[in-house]
């Protein structure tokens, strides 16, 4: 830092130099403050050199003007214009920009501005400028410059200059050094800003915070963990076997497995929900969370730190959720059907997202099998339903309106059943259909509607269609032949000759026994298209399809010939009975069904005239 090539000469003067010197690197080390440093340095300048008078300048913190720092032998006046010469430079640290007053890069400082200035500054106060050089730092660029001005005129230049950078050395450490401590308070400041902030949050969020000392059983807690279980500050011990009586006794085994798995390191941290006993004797729940933040060379734990939250509010409504959502899943499953949510995704991917229990028997799966997708669902489906209950629910979803199908499944066990469902759609903001609803067991209401509608239709005697029925069947006929041009059916009308004389010759019992077997001849006489009815007390009446007289002629005949040839049989006795036919044809032009079977009927009582187990025709 010294020049030691300076002649012996000086060595006096050089020797309490460097007592200054080392008084004042004492001064920086123990931290004095700047100001006073930088006095003590220009003074020692002035000791070494007593010609000179020496300024010091610094930059201030916007790193662009420079402030006079430290001028110890100067007349305040003159301090004052000096600090007021108003140079700007550059920006602290890197302050080297080429149109600023002072040029550092150059570091020619008696060429600038500022030299001039300073020049006449202190020429208007009876003094001499005499050099300058920069404060230079290493890693900060400028920081200042010291200047020198003389008393009286002087050549010795050099001899000055080499003065000034010795101790303009010194400057720089204690610059620097200011800088850093500067430096390290602010960011001290800043982390207990910000330690002060996490703890006020912790405190503030109702969260206690404990740090255990493992080695020692020692664990000491914060006052918000105390206020948690209602202990004031000191109300509280901080050994590691009294907080374990705090805990629940169903619940320490598992605390303590649970610490023991995190000091094994078969944990990354620690985390358990437990009860604790507050102070009045009351337990809460709480949920503790810690980590293990230092261990030995054995990699045995040493310090455990950890937060506690107060989790008991949390609990009781989350049971009370449970409770709820408990209470819906026996709803559903005890209800004697499937209690579902189906869920359709915009590409059309389908499954349901919530299946009762009651899917075991609906379907006879598991609600697991329909979670993903429903492709089981094509197996189950009866094939002449399934393309129906796809369409239905297509239908929905596109037009949002409620979905309700009857359908068929056939089932492993069950066998082939009825279903019914119903459910409500509702479009999702994401394009996903949601449905809400119920499948039921509809196949006894299918098996009692169809029995009905077979009372309603079939003739208990004979098992034939009843007259309504067959007029419907007319009506249908009527309509296809008008639609297709140039078909025609034939209509007979069928009665059985002296009836009267069988019920009073057998009894009316065996009359039915006719009447039952002449309707099995009938029946087993038609063809697919045909159709028979029974539509009045021994009176039957045929349609045949696409047939003409003669084809119906026929079939009359063999009719006749087959009640013939095989007559009823009733207790051992054979019954013989006849039967007249009337025929007409069923034609487009028919205003009604009514036109054709009136043409039968009077076809029918020509055939009674003509002696009874006769055929006879209406050919218009
Ligand atoms: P015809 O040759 O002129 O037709 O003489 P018929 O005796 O058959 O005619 P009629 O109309 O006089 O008598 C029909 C009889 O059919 C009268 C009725 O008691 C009987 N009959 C009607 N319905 C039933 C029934 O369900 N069971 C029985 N056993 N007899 C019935
Ligand atoms: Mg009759
Ligand atoms: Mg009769």
């Amino acid at each position: 830092m010294l020049d030691t090539s300076h002649n012996n000469a000086d060595f006096g003067l050089y020797r309490r130099m460097l007592a200054e010197n080392n008084l004042i690197l004492t001064n920086i080390a123990q931290g004095a403050p700047l100001a006073q440093t930088l006095a003590d340095i220009a003074t020692s300048i002035e000791i070494q050199n007593p010609e000179i008078w020496a300024v010091i300048f610094l930059l201030d913190e916007s790193g662009k003007h420079l402030r006079l720092a430290a001028a110890p032998s100067l007349h305040p006046d003159c301090s004052c214009a000096i600090d007021g010469i108003g140079v700007e430079t550059g920006t602290w640290p890197q302050c080297a920009a080429s149109d600023t007053l002072v040029d550092t890069a150059t570091e020619d400082l008696e060429a600038s501005q500022f030299w001039r200035r300073f020049s006449g500054v202190v020429q208007e106060h009876g003094l001499y400028a005499c050099v300058a050089v920069p404060i230079r730092s290493m890693h900060k660029g400028i920081l200042g410059i010291v200047a020198a001005c003389l008393q009286q005129p002087d050549r010795g230049g050099d001899k000055h200059r080499q003065a000034l950078a010795d101790v303009t050395a010194l400057a720089t450490i204690a610059i620097e050094r200011h800088i850093d401590q500067t430096e390290i308070r602010r960011a001290e400041n800043a982390a207990l800003e910000r330690e002060t902030r996490i703890a006020l949050a912790i405190e503030g969020s109702g969260t206690g915070v404990w740090d255990r000392n493992v080695a020692t059983g020692e664990i000491h807690y914060s006052t918000g963990w105390k206020a948690i279980l209602g202990y004031t500050d000191s109300e509280i011990g901080n050994r590691i076997e009294e907080s374990y009586t705090r805990v629940h006794p169903d619940d320490l085994a598992y605390v303590k497995a649970t610490i023991q798995a995190h000091f094994d390191r078969k944990t990354d941290s620690y985390s358990v929900e437990h009860r604790i006993r507050c102070k009045d004797g009351s337990y809460k729940w709480i949920s503790s969370r810690g980590k293990v933040v230092s261990r030995d060379a054995e990699g045995n734990p040493l310090r455990m730190i950890g937060t506690t939250t107060d989790i008991t509010a949390m609990r009781a409504l989350s049971e009370r959720l449970q409770q709820s959502v408990d209470l819906i899943t026996s709803l559903t499953n005890e209800v004697p059907g499937l209690v579902f949510q189906y869920c359709q995704m915009p590409d059309g991917a389908a499954f349901f997202s919530y299946a009762s229990e009651g899917i075991r028997d609906i379907y006879e799966i598991a609600p697991e099998q329909v979670a993903t997708d429903v492709s089981v669902m094509r197996e189950i489906i009866h094939p002449d339903d399934y393309q129906n209950y796809s369409a239905s629910i297509a239908a929905s979803a596109a037009s949002l309106m409620p979905w309700h199908l009857e359908y068929r499944v056939i089932l492993p066990t069950q066998g082939l059943r009825w279903r019914q469902g119903d459910a409500r759609p509702r479009r999702l903001p994401d394009g996903r259909t949601l449905w809400h609803g119920f499948i039921s067991d509809v196949t006894e209401r299918k098996r009692i509607e169809t029995e009905l509608q077979e009372f309603a239709t079939i003739d208990f005697l004979t098992q034939l269609p009843n007259r309504r029925c067959f007029m419907a069947r007319m009506e249908e006929e009527l309509a296809r032949i008008q639609r297709s041009n140039g078909m025609s059916a034939a209509v007979l009308m069928c009665d059985l000759d002296y009836f009267k004389a069988i019920n009073d010759g057998y009894g009316h019992a065996i009359g039915d026994q006719v009447l039952k077997h002449f309707a099995t001849i009938l029946r087993e006489a038609l063809r697919k298209n045909d159709t028979v009815g029974r539509v009045g007390g021994e009176e039957f009446a045929v349609i045949l399809a696409d047939t003409g007289f003669a084809e119906a002629a026929l079939f009359a005949r063999r009719v006749q010939k087959q009640i013939a040839d095989a007559p009823f049989v009733g207790g051992g006795e054979i019954i013989p009975v006849t039967v007249s036919i009337g025929i007409s044809a069923m034609k487009p032009s028919d205003a009604n069904v009514a036109a054709s079977l009136s043409r039968s009927d009077t076809a029918l009582y020509r055939a009674k005239g003509s002696g009874r187990n006769c055929v006879e025709i209406a050919f218009d």
